[in-house]
């Protein structure tokens, strides 16, 4: 089963093709890299997925029925969560208000019961495997940047999402915390979570990734298994460089 599949998506800013015609498929329990340099048209791509751009042309389906997302909101009713890159998160509030600051957003302040939210907040940091160092009531400046990471991915699942879309999660953790990461993002995906894993780095498409689509200037240039790709030959897919058989 296909949890997104998007053919043909194009979109333009101000007559300048950035999208040109994407093909991109995540299958139900998968991780699935998005790989590209900089400027290829990974977050743009997120972005539609995310409902924060609307496509010029194409077809997007989400577990099989197609999508016309106007909104962020529109996405996660079909189940897709967003992980930024530069978090979403507020630094002088804390963990369980910065979780769920977007229902409160989107439902009112009427109904909110102190001691229930504390309560929902640490079954979602148990999810992410931080809840024996991360209270609710902690001010989200408070932790480590790893922690904080963990926190944005909490507040994805806070909306029940089936599908998460991370952007270069990676980027600003240590070693450590990339390997704790790693850990909870394997553990979401045994539970049955499909995720798309937008990212530059080897690392993470060769230790985390099923399959992974080459994004280069606005285009799918291959899709694959991740076990049937060879690193120097993406590297060479992700720049746009030739490279002829290596000789032995
Ligand atoms: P990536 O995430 O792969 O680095 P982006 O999707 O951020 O790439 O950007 C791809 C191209 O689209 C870039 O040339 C960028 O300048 C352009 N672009 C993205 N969003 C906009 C926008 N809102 N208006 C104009 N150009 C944009
Ligand atoms: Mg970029
Ligand atoms: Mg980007």
């Amino acid at each position: 089963q296909l949890a997104i599949e998007a053919r043909g998506l194009c979109i333009g800013f101000a007559g300048n093709a950035v999208l040109k015609g994407v093909d991109f498929v995540l299958r139900a329990g998968e991780v699935h890299a998005l790989a590209g340099i900089n400027g290829a048209g990974k977050s743009t791509l997120m972005k539609i997925l995310n409902g924060l751009y609307r496509k010029d042309e194409g077809v997007i389906r989400v577990f099989g029925e197609e999508c016309h997302f106007r909104t962020p909101q529109d996405a996660r009713a079909a189940g897709i969560a967003m992980v930024y890159q530069d978090l979403s998160l507020v630094p002088s509030m804390t963990v369980a208000d910065n979780i769920f600051l977007g229902h409160w957003a989107s439902n009112g302040l009427g109904l909110i019961d102190t001691r229930g939210v504390a309560a929902a907040a640490r079954a979602l940091l148990a999810k992410v495997g931080v809840e024996a160092e991360v209270s609710p009531g902690d001010l989200l400046g408070s932790l480590s940047p790893g922690q904080q990471q963990l926190v944005e991915i909490a507040k994805a699942l806070s909306t029940d999402a089936r599908i998460l879309i991370l952007d270069e999660p990676t980027a600003s953790l240590s070693n450590h915390e990339i390997d704790q990461l790693f850990a909870v993002l394997m553990r979401l995906r045994a539970e049955g979570v499909s995720m798309v894993y937008i990212t530059h780095y080897l690392r993470d498409i060769f230790e985390i990734c099923d399959s992974v689509t080459v994004l280069r200037d606005g285009r799918a240039v291959r899709s694959a298994p991740v076990s049937q790709v060879d690193q120097a030959l993406l590297i060479a897919e992700m720049v746009g460089r030739d490279v002829d058989a290596a000789p032995s």
